[in-house]
């Protein structure tokens, strides 16, 4: 067997569904593209199957019998590093928010086009290889007030010894902020791929998910600035140190 992390091994894709018309459809055509999957027909099931498997992502339907969608999901983020998209009938606009707010990488509605989940599936993962790749490089550590943010893995480090794990979407973000610090930065240029247009709610939800975990007071921050009618700035000197 090869190793999980190897390149060549194909992605593993965990599909928690009770719908099993929709897992199939799901199912299928991520073995179209090569994916292994695995269909979970409830939390119970996942979570007990989690125990002994590292999905590289989790497919999750908000809508499952036994347990309430985001709670499964704060369960996962909590258990495993892997992506995360959300599947959910309810075109609720406040389930896709708040699913993003906890940690969800991207959301589709149902019904969806197959291919467009696989397209958005390969994207989250071309975005976590390409994270992981940059453990090797040199830059992996940005330094801003008393913060210390591990590009490599994610976390952010106060000198107090507080501890964030961020999710991909919240560290991606604030990749850029801490990469481009003093200037404004328009919503476009802090967008990630999953963004659908200027006027998606999730930059905002990131930004203020992000503020409550680095900054001492959310309401009135110090590092990521609200400009009205432009953007957000990143106000901060960020020293890059060399490991070691
Ligand atoms: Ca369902």
């Amino acid at each position: 067997m090869k190793h999980p992390t190897d390149p060549e091994s194909p992605k593993l894709i965990v599909i928690v569904e009770d719908d099993p018309d929709v897992a199939r459809i799901i199912e299928q055509v991520l073995s179209d593209f090569a994916f292994r999957t695995v269909w979970c027909r409830s939390a119970a099931d996942l979570l007990r199957r989690l125990r002994t498997l590292a999905p590289d992502l989790c497919i999750i339907d908000l809508g499952l019998p036994d347990m309430d969608g985001l709670e499964v999901m704060q369960r996962v983020r909590a258990q495993s590093a892997c992506g995360i998209v959300i599947l959910t009938g309810r075109a609720h606009v406040s389930d896709r928010v708040m699913g993003l707010e906890l940690g969800a990488d991207d959301y589709i509605l149902k019904p969806f086009e197959p291919r467009e989940l696989v397209a958005r599936v390969r994207s989250i993962l071309r975005r976590r290889e390409k994270d992981k790749k940059a453990t090797s490089q040199p830059h992996e550590i940005a330094e801003f007030g008393d913060w210390r943010f591990n590009l490599g893995n994610n976390t952010l480090l106060a000198s107090s010894g507080e501890e964030h794990l961020l999710s991909t979407s919240e560290a991606e973000l604030l990749k850029v902020l801490v990469s481009n610090p003093n200037r404004i930065l328009q919503r476009e240029q802090l967008m990630g791929s999953r963004d659908l247009a200027p006027t998606d709610r999730s930059i905002d939800v990131r930004i203020s998910r992000l503020r409550r975990k680095l900054e001492a007071n959310p309401q009135g921050p110090a590092f990521i600035k609200t400009v009205y009618g432009a953007g957000y700035l990143f106000l901060a000197t960020v020293n890059w140190p060399t490991e070691g």
